[in-house]
């Protein structure tokens, strides 16, 4: 993969070229951020940029055509290892790891150009209803691997796709090697999860952070997907897709456009919470009906949205309002409500009603109870 086929992602692909053209760039670095920002992608096009014998800075890119090139282009480089979560199968009944599924891997990359997640993969490797992880016999096929001298390139690379989903045995294994970095060995981690990665690893990797994908380049994405599509649309389904490639699948969008409609219904409902007794038992109803799962999801959808309408009102800058879709009226006043007075108390009432539908508490009481709660912390702000 070429950095000319990565979205985005610009000033990112510029530091690293610039890092890799100093000799500078480190043994071990961890690219953060979300699959659809194309973590994956990346990796592979860093990969194929250290490794490739014909670069040329004024390209800025791996040349493509050189023997290595080619061979990371098929992703059957020989110093090129992938690590990635497995699980049993149909086909592979027991020790599951990474290089029984190469083949399959190989394939998901090309089918998607390395912006897929993890659920795509494990539906697509046979993996039904189970966790994918990375675990020891990964760890140790890569310790066996470092011991070897690199075939053809300057470089072994090690490419390892959620990191976080590493168990302990196999972090610790990991570890140890990130303490005595072998010569020549370059390690390129990924993770949309940082917080699962044991801190001793964080702590012995250069972090690339990667952000949401800009906006014109979603909306091309779409305009090519949908060319039936009115400009007014593909604004609209961008806009929902909060920079992610794999948020405009139309699963995602009709989910996150109910969500918002939601949101600004039961914002509508705790704004008059004291004459709307009816429409919010109606709401709550609705409510009580999608799954537990949903339920949860929409509550973190509203907490986050909350989160930017706040950035929003002291003044950070958004390329576009977080309630773009709503109408005029509701867009600009809403974020007033947001202030330092009750943040924290909203934050609070979400979080308390996920909890309580971990509980299995009574639904339409746990939302009628916040959805009061948070008209009255709307009128303190
Ligand atoms: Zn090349």
């Amino acid at each position: 993969m070429q950095f000319s086929q990565i979205k985005g992602q610009n000033n990112v692909i510029r530091k690293l070229i610039s890092t890799i053209d100093r000799n500078q760039f480190p043994h071990a670095v961890l690219i953060n951020g979300k699959d659809g920002y194309g973590n994956l992608a990346l990796a592979l096009a860093l990969a194929q940029y250290l490794s490739c014998t014909n670069k040329s800075q004024s390209n800025a890119d791996s040349c493509g055509e050189c023997p290595s090139c080619r061979k990371y282009q098929k992703l059957i480089h020989p110093d090129l290892h992938l690590i990635f979560p497995t699980n049993t199968t149909n086909k592979v009944k027991k020790d599951n790891k990474s290089s029984l599924f190469y083949s399959e891997f190989r394939e998901f990359v090309f089918n998607n150009g390395g912006y897929g997640d993890l659920n795509d993969w494990l539906t697509f490797s046979g993996v039904e209803g189970k966790q994918g992880i990375i675990n020891v016999a990964d760890a140790n096929d890569i310790v066996s691997l470092l011991t070897l001298k690199a075939y053809e390139a300057q470089y072994k690379i090690m490419v390892v796709w959620n990191i976080d989903k590493m168990n302990t045995q196999a972090s610790n294994t990991i570890l140890k090697i990130l303490e005595e970095p072998y010569p020549n060995t370059v390690f390129i981690f990924t993770t949309k999860n940082k917080e699962n990665i044991l801190p001793t690893i964080l702590s012995r990797v250069q972090q690339i952070n990667i952000g949401p994908i800009d906006n014109d380049i979603i909306e091309q994405e779409l305009r090519i997907l949908h060319p039936e599509y009115s400009e007014e649309e593909i604004k609209k389904d961008a806009f929902l897709s909060e920079g992610n490639i794999l948020n405009i699948r139309q699963a995602y969008i009709d989910k996150v456009s109910e969500y918002f409609q939601m949101f600004i219904e039961l914002n509508r409902l705790a704004f008059s919470y004291k004459t709307k007794v009816s429409e919010i038992l109606t709401f709550t109803e609705t409510f009580s009906k999608m799954s537990k799962d949903i339920q949860k999801d929409f509550l973190a959808y509203c907490s986050k949205t909350i989160e930017k309408c706040w950035q929003y009102s002291i003044g950070m800058q958004f390329l576009q309002h977080p309630l773009y879709l709503a109408e005029e009226k509701f867009k600009k006043n809403y974020p007033k409500f947001i202030t330092k007075n009750n943040l924290e108390g909203i934050f609070n009432v979400l979080e308390k009603s996920q909890k309580n539908i971990d509980r299995n508490a009574n639904v339409k009481i746990n939302m009628t109870n916040m959805i009061i709660k948070l008209g009255v912390l709307f009128e303190k702000r």
